[in-house]
């Protein structure tokens, strides 16, 4: 763990820096004691870990200060967004375990009254029509260290601005041939406030308002506005848009003067923070796009996606990632977590909840020579060593049993502490048994093992007077029914596949991030439903696929029991 790291996981959301800045809001008495905040995705790709953050932050800001969080889904952008999405979006904010007031809100119930403004704007000479194109219009930025050159359009009049502005909401005009711009300092230091876009035109049917707009204002004029028309009275986001305050203050601003009536209303006080950045993950949306549209991962949710989709289908918890968010803690900095972060939260949820079963995953038979053939029985075993309510259930015993391979050894070196041959040790809730001997096929692979059993060794029993070192689990060979498992390892082998020079993030793809196999498991797993998780007894947890049934079970493996699977294997 690099520095960053350690103060990540050591503050918690009820102490951090912004919970601070809004105490002492509220001991100025500023908005009456009200907090509002809002969580504002764009529907244009699924929600993400880091979305995840910023719900878990914004939602339990309304909580814990007796205010609430709006869900407003920012769609200014129509050719990008889908209903797909917004459906996507709602199922997980509400799976992670929070709820917004009302029905959720859209940009684009506000786009008349961004209109009107816009056009409040031009009126007071601080909007212009510019005709220039995208690319004459950033020539003209300058750097931060020189100034921008002014637009030749700049100094039309206001008439002929709303003349114009109309005619580009109708639809009079094509795609880029002219843009709404604010008319503010194209010297000032900082870039944001020379001259920036308010509207541009698009011909393309939004999901909501269908082919009303032709014109649809860009998020830096829509944003503010928003927060300012629901009456947010915290807008909490992540550090870039550091830069774009002075923009969003000075368009509240125009607005107020252009509307006394408007004066007293809340003004949202922008509070930024670092964004979540994983190691060996990507996180912009555009990027997770295309994992998806190349067909490198099966779909949005598939379970190596960072997505809150693909964490529910790996067996993830909302608890689990609400902790993880608490760990991760709000920082001013921006830092890389160790995904091994998020894997320990999982990890520690679920050994509170999961059901431990019986799952042989790389199996061997072995067989008891001296149980008797066609014999049949019942042990009990508990279901959750953590958990007693959780109970006991009846598993079933025979003559044949699988065990992991790796749990045999033919050569074993003293500190081995497993079986091999003329060793004892327990099958769990079963018997002890001393391995005999084994069978090799004609390449010397070992095919059968052989063992006998001690029948006063039964589970619970109190005669036996002997230690038994050594307990491994098993499946009853007549009783095992076959199961897909998916076992995952992570997506990329690069620790900051985004983040390199020269190279693209698909160039750090892991081949090997996906190894499909037949595992042997305990017959009542028949019964399990979709996303039920499981601990496979020694070898990880498993979570129940959502395309799994009682004839083809298929198992998702969520994590494995300590980090480090990667070396085991
Ligand atoms: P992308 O760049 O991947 O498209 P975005 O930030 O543009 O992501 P939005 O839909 O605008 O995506 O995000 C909605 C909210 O989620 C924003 O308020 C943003 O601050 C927050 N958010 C997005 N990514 C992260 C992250 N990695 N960490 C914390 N918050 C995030
Ligand atoms: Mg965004």
């Amino acid at each position: 763990m690099n520095k960053e790291q350690v103060d990540a996981s050591s503050e918690t959301v009820k102490t951090n820096f912004i919970h601070q800045e809004i105490d002492k809001d509220l001991a100025e008495n500023k908005n009456g004691g009200a907090v509002l905040t809002r969580f504002p995705p764009e529907p244009n790709g699924y929600l993400h870990i880091g979305h995840a953050k910023s719900i878990c932050l914004n939602f339990s800001l309304g909580q814990q200060f007796g205010g609430a969080c709006n869900l407003r889904f920012d769609d200014t952008n129509p050719v990008k967004e889908d209903v797909e999405y917004v459906d996507s979006i709602k199922e997980d904010v509400q799976w992670l375990g929070f709820d917004w007031p009302g029905e959720a809100k859209f940009a684009s119930d506000y786009f008349d009254q961004l209109y009107a403004w816009a056009v409040a704007l031009i009126r007071n000479g601080k909007a212009y029509v510019d005709d220039q194109s995208a690319e004459t219009i950033a020539s003209q930025k300058g750097t931060p260290t020189t100034p921008g050159t002014e637009s030749p359009f700049r100094n039309r009049s206001v008439e002929e601005n709303i003349d114009l502005f109309e005619r580009m909401k109708n639809g009079e005009f094509k795609a880029g041939e002219k843009v709404l711009r604010a008319k503010i300092d194209m010297t000032s230091p900082n870039m944001h406030m020379r001259d920036p876009l308010m509207y541009r035109i698009i011909h393309s049917d939004h999901h909501r308002t269908g082919d009303k707009w032709c014109v649809y204002p860009m998020y830096d004029f829509a944003h503010g506005q928003e927060d300012f028309i629901e009456g947010i009275t915290h807008s909490i986001c992540t550090l870039e848009f550091e830069v774009h305050r002075p923009l969003y203050d000075w368009f509240l601003t125009q607005i107020i003067e252009a509307d006394a009536s408007l004066k007293d209303r809340v003004r949202p006080r922008q509070i930024e923070f670092a964004r979540l950045n994983l190691n060996y993950t990507v996180m912009s949306k555009r990027k997770l796009l295309e994992l998806v549209e190349k067909n490198i991962v099966s779909g949005w949710d598939d379970p190596r996606m960072p997505t809150v989709s693909g964490l529910r289908r790996r067996g993830y918890t909302p608890e689990s990632i609400r902790t993880f968010a608490d760990k991760v803690g709000v920082a001013r900095r921006d830092g890389v977590i160790d995904v091994a972060l998020l894997e320990s939260c999982i990890r520690e949820d679920l050994n509170k909840k999961a059901a431990r079963v019986n799952a042989v995953v790389d199996p061997i038979k072995l067989i008891i020579t001296n149980y008797p053939e066609g014999q049949e029985e019942y042990v009990d075993i508990i279901n959750n060593p953590e958990d007693e309510s959780m109970g006991s259930r009846k598993l079933p015993f025979s003559r044949e049993v699988y065990i992991e391979r790796d749990d045999f050894m033919e050569d074993a070196p003293k500190k081995f502490f497993r079986l091999t041959v003329g060793k004892e040790l327990r099958l769990k809730a079963a018997y002890a048994i001393t391995c005999t001997g084994l069978k090799k096929d004609e390449n010397g692979n070992i095919e059968e093992l052989y063992a006998t059993y001690d029948p006063e060794t039964k589970s619970g029993a109190t005669t036996v007077d002997r230690k038994i070192k050594g307990v491994i689990h098993w499946v009853s060979a007549a009783h095992a029914v076959d199961a897909e498992v998916r076992v995952y390892d992570r997506l990329y082998n690069h620790e900051a596949p985004a983040a390199q020079k020269d190279a693209d993030h698909l160039d750090f793809i892991n081949k090997d991030s996906l190894k499909t196999i037949t595992a042997k498991v305990e017959p009542s797993l028949t019964e399990a439903k979709p996303l039920d998780q499981f601990q496979f007894q020694r070898v990880g947890y498993f979570c129940v696929d959502k395309d799994s049934t009682s004839d083809k079970l298929i198992f998702n493996r969520t994590v494995a029991l300590k980090d480090g699977w990667a070396k085991k294997k």
